[in-house]
């Protein structure tokens, strides 16, 4: 499709040029051709009054010829000079389609893996809740109880998919760019965040010790509860019980930097450049650590952190635990 695509922008590209191109030879052609022959009829009105009858003819033959010949070469020469624009026209606008298709052809390549891998984690929760409901039907002898554990397990993979379509919701509607920013105090975000992963650090007995410092960072402020939620769940999720998490802030000239520290399983070094792809779980937290998830958390994370024009750093050693440093700007790049 973009291969064709791309044939047809080359042809579109590669007729204006040639339009252009021949309106300027033929355009050339007139004036210097109309050029010439005022000059020759001139030289030959001239020698006309000068020479004998018979030389007069001769020259002005001469001259003719001559004019006929220098015509010739300057349309042969319009003609070559046409045919290599047609040539490097054609491969320059080839190049120019391709180009210009690029980004269209990646993003609807990242749309089509997107839908795909989002149907893909949509599925395993919808065939539990299938399955479970079809052996339930056909068992003559179910019992109240039965059916009881039948319903809490299906209101489970009901959660599961309530969270993974919120996820897949905040990634495909969260704006690239920020609505209404402004001078945000960081120690209340990440009070509200704290707050809100409380209960469950509280249930693998983990502190939370939180040493912010009363600085500013400019951004949204339910954007930034939600993007230190993700780092502060993650740090919960892949720690062992009675482990401990850091928060500390540092300025750094126009920017502010949110450490979030955790003691816990750590990334290995191959998988941590795609921990912020979509979809992306770490062998060890789907198998080893079993921790529910899908891998969106860090791609809205990313997708939050963009809007703000910050970066996210992140050093990490297996067994030993992971340090996330989000950097945000103090103030609006436009001061
Ligand atoms: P979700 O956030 O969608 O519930 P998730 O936590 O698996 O699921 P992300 O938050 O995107 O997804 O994280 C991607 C992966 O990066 C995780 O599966 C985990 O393997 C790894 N990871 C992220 N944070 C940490 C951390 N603090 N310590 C160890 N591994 C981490
Ligand atoms: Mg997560």
């Amino acid at each position: 499709m973009f291969h064709s695509a791309a044939l047809k922008l080359t042809t579109w590209y590669l007729a204006i040029i040639m339009a252009i191109s021949i309106v300027f030879s033929t355009l050339l052609y007139q004036v210097s051709s109309a050029d010439i022959g005022h000059n020759v009829n001139r030289q030959i009105s001239y020698f006309n009054n000068l020479l004998a009858p018979d030389e007069s003819r001769n020259y002005r033959s001469l001259r003719t010829h001559q004019l006929d010949e220098d015509l010739n070469h300057l349309r042969s020469n319009l003609v070559i000079f046409n045919f290599l624009v047609l040539f490097f026209g054609g491969a320059a606008s080839y190049w120019l389609a391709r180009r210009t298709l690029e980004p269209i052809e990646e993003a609807l390549k990242n749309q089509s893996r997107f839908a795909s891998d989002a149907s893909h984690e949509l599925r395993t929760p919808l065939t539990a809740i299938q399955t479970e409901n079809e052996v339930a039907l056909r068992n003559k002898n179910l019992t109240k109880h039965d059916a009881v554990n039948i319903i809490k397990s299906n209101l489970e993979e009901v959660a599961k998919l309530k969270s993974l379509s919120e996820g897949l919701l905040r990634l495909a509607s969260g704006k690239d760019v920020l609505q209404t920013p402004q001078t945000i105090s960081i120690k209340e975000v990440l009070n509200e965040s704290v707050s809100t992963m409380q209960s469950a650090a509280d249930d693998k007995n983990i502190v939370i010790s939180n040493k912010t410092s009363e600085q500013t960072v400019f951004g949204e402020y339910d954007r930034l509860v939600e993007l230190f939620t993700i780092f502060i769940d993650n740090a919960i999720k892949y720690s062992p019980p009675k482990s401990e998490i850091k928060i500390s802030t540092i300025k750094r000239g126009r920017n502010l930097s949110v450490k979030i520290l955790d003691k816990g399983y750590g990334i290995n070094q191959i998988e941590l450049p795609h921990i912020f792809e979509r979809f992306y779980r770490t062998d060890s937290s789907r198998q080893k650590i079993n921790a529910g998830g899908y891998g969106l958390g860090l791609a809205i994370a990313k997708k939050i952190v963009d809007a703000h024009h910050g970066y996210i750093q992140v050093v990490s050693t297996e067994n030993k635990g992971t340090t996330f440093t989000i950097v945000l700007p103090v103030r609006s790049n436009i001061d």
